[in-house]
Parts: structure tokens; sequence; C-alpha cells
């Protein structure tokens, strides 16, 4: 049973608009584990969005500690999903019968210059305000941890909270049990979605999950033969922003890293006989295929955090988009539009966060009133929108 826009349990399924890794989450703990009837609407290839593109990390204590700006909850909110990961990635392994290149090996960040030394020890004092374990080390330490690190480094930082899985396995693992699922129906195209007094309808549905990334807003709705998008009955949704992002991979020669290494902006995981390095940052830009000039600087940034890995061949390149909010964090639970919820924002972090915002949308449509912790990333919340 699921709640309707009108306050009562209605049996429909549940419509899910967006079949990346959050969609797809979504739909694995309604329909696989809690039970529920769910339609996965994409227009084009379930899971080859951003979650195609991502690098795989799931980095609480780095990418939270370290952003100015961020919404006070994010960090929890990462902090509790990389706490689901070790079960959410065990699990789905199972039912899938394929591994997801989950790795709890603990990463690694690295200095190169003074500067990445003072943004390192400002992540190291906020996770230790925080009580977040981390251990700060030496350059010689950090070498002994990961030997393929330049001589030129400076010190850094092992983080066990911080770990990493291959994001497109993920994403392959989730449809392979889904497709298999008798509760979940994919539909190759987007919903037909019709406002009626206001509010958004779906045939057959009791309620859709707007969760189409960075598109979310434009999801298309019908109203007296006009079309409209969904941003008209949440204006919040109007903050969803593009944020494009360039990488590649090269292939795993002898000098290279065995674990997540980041320094500066740059970063290198270790993937399937492959190190990926990332990734550019670009607001605004939706970027259809990487350039020439942008994969050289990660590749040359690389070598000068690995010197292994000058002269690698490169196997791919690629971009994508990530979808942004002003203060970094997702909008997760209902909108202001009764039987109307979303999910969608996730900006660096959407790898992370499946597993918790699965588990919040799964209790927001059952109709259980979310806790602190969910509450807080409503499409309700105040924050300051840049200029
Ligand atoms: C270069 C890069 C590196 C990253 N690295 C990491 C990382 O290391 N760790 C991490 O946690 N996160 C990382 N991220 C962020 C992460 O990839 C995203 O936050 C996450 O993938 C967002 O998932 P999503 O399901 O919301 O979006 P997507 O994966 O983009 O899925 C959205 C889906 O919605 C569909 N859609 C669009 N319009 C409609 C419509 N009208 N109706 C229905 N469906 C529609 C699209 O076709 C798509 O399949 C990275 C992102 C990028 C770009």
């Amino acid at each position: 049973m699921i709640r309707n826009p009108f306050g009562t349990s209605t049996s429909g399924a549940v419509a899910i608009l967006g079949g990346g890794i959050i969609g797809l989450s979504i739909a694995y703990e309604l329909a696989v584990r809690r039970g529920l009837d769910v339609t996965v609407f994409d227009p084009r290839a379930p899971g080859h969005g951003a979650s195609w593109a991502a690098a795989g990390m799931l980095a609480p204590a780095f990418e939270a500690a370290a952003e100015p700006g961020v919404h006070a909850g994010l960090f929890d909110l990462c902090m509790a999903s990389a706490a689901l990961w070790p079960d959410f990635a065990a699990e789905l392994a199972a039912r899938a019968g394929r591994e997801v290149g989950f790795d709890a090996a603990p990463s690694l960040a690295a200095a190169l210059d003074a500067g990445q030394m003072a943004r390192l020890s400002g992540i190291a004092e906020t996770l230790a305000a925080r009580g977040v374990a981390h251990e700060v080390l030496g350059a010689e330490a950090l070498r002994a941890c990961e030997p393929a690190l330049s001589e030129a480094v400076l010190g850094g930082m092992e983080l066990p909270t911080d770990f990493r899985v291959h994001n497109r396995r993920v994403v392959e693992a989730l449809l392979v049990v889904l497709r298999a699922s008798r509760n979940v129906k994919f539909v190759d195209g987007a919903a037909l979605l019709k406002s009626v007094g206001g509010r958004v309808q779906l045939d057959g549905h009791g309620a859709i999950i707007a969760a189409a990334g960075w598109e979310t807003a434009i999801i298309k709705v019908e109203e007296r033969g006009a079309c409209y998008s969904l941003v008209n009955w949440d204006t919040a949704l109007d903050d969803i922003d593009c944020h494009g992002g360039q990488m590649l991979a090269v292939e795993a020669c002898p000098g290279a890293p065995l674990r997540v290494v980041r320094a500066g902006h740059v970063y290198l995981v270790p993937r399937g006989g492959q190190v990926v390095i990332g990734a550019t940052v670009e607001p605004g830009r939706v970027i259809e295929a990487a350039e020439p000039e942008a994969i050289a600087a990660l590749q040359a940034e690389a070598a000068r955090l690995c010197p292994g890995l000058a002269g690698s061949a490169v196997t791919e390149h690629w971009a994508g988009v990530r979808p942004g909010t002003p203060d970094h964090a997702p909008f997760l639970g209902e909108t202001v539009t009764p039987g109307l919820f979303v999910a969608a924002g996730h900006y660096r972090n959407g790898i992370l966060l499946a597993p918790v915002t699965a588990q919040i949308l799964a209790d927001a449509v059952t109709g259980k009133a979310p806790g602190a912790l969910a509450a807080a990333f409503t499409t309700r919340r105040a924050y300051t929108v840049p200029a």
C-alpha cells in the first residue's frame, strides 16, 4: 500500500522517472526489498547517465568535509549511506550473481604543494572535530601505504571511511535484479504525466518519484493540451543545475596505484585492470564528449602524483553531468505537490548516497514520517541561491 495525494491508501504502482543509480536503487528498495509494484521510465538507456560517468568513490570524509557552503547535514547523510554500502553491495552482488567491485581499502589523500597540505590540514581538523577516524601521514608513511606515489609527495592522510565501488557494475547488477523481478516494469520512454486540478498524476500509479538527475526539473507535464516543465509544481527544482565533468581511464601498468589516491582536484581510482583519472568540475556545462586538452591536463596531473602512469595507454575518455544544487545536497522526499516525490541533485556524491536515498524515498512513499536527517533534505529547506 502506498499513500496517495489525498492521504488515503492506494494499491497503485510507484512510478520512478529516471533509471540512473538513484532511480534504480529506489526501485530495488521498493520492489525487491519491500515487495511493491514499480514502473521505471527512462527515455534513454538506464544507468548510462551520470551514474555511468562516475568514478565510484564512496568518500564521505573527503567530499563532505572539504566543501565550503554545503548543507549542514550532508556529512551525516554521506556517513549514513557509507555505513549502508557494505551490506548493500553484498546483497546486490548475491541477488545479481555478479560482483560489483566494492572495496573497503581506505582511500589516501596526498599533497604535492603547500596549498594542498593546508587544505588537507583543514579536512583533518574537521574530521577530528566530528570524531571521524583518519590518520595524518608523513611522506614516507604515505608512500609505504601506496608505493606508486611520487617522491614529490609532501604528506597526506589515510581515510578509513572512504572506499570505492565499481559504479558501472552496480548499475548493471541493479538492472539484472530489477529486470528479473515480477514487481518491476521498465518503460522505454518518458512518462505521460498529467496535471489535474494542479496535481501531477500518472495513470495506474499512486505515487510519482522524479529521479532524472540534472534533467529532473524539465520533466514534462501535460495540462489541458499544453506541455509544462515539472519545475512549475515545485519551483525549488529550478535550483538543480548541471556541472559537467570529464575523465579518462588508462591501463593499469606496473607503476599504477592500487588504492584510491587523490591530490588537489585530481583523483585516481583503480578499477577492473584500469586506473580512472578524474575529473574536471565545470559548473553550468553539459559536455557531450571529452575534450583533448582537458584529458591531457588530467593525465599530466595524474603522472605528477604517480609517475608510473606517465605514458600509460588511454583506454577510454568520457564526459558526464553532475546534478548540483546550491548547497551541494540532494532534494529528497515529497515535494510541495502531494504525491509527487523527488530524489535528485546528488552532485558529486550520487553513487555514495544511493543506498540512503533509496531508504528515505521508500519510507516517504509508504507514508513513514521522515526522521530528522531525512527531513532536512526536502525541497522546502532554506539555502542561499548564489547570484
Ligand atoms: C565525472 C563524474 C564523476 C563522478 N564521480 C563520483 C564518485 O566518484 N562518487 C560519487 O558518489 N558520485 C560521483 N559522481 C556523481 C554521481 O555520478 C551522480 O551524483 C549520480 O550518478 C546521479 O545519479 P542519478 O541517478 O540522479 O542521475 P543519472 O545517472 O544521470 O540518471 C538520470 C536518468 O534519468 C533519465 N532521464 C532524463 N530525463 C528523463 C525523463 N524526462 N523521464 C525519465 N527519465 C529521464 C536519464 O536518461 C538518466 O538515465 C560523479 C559524476 C561525474 C559526472
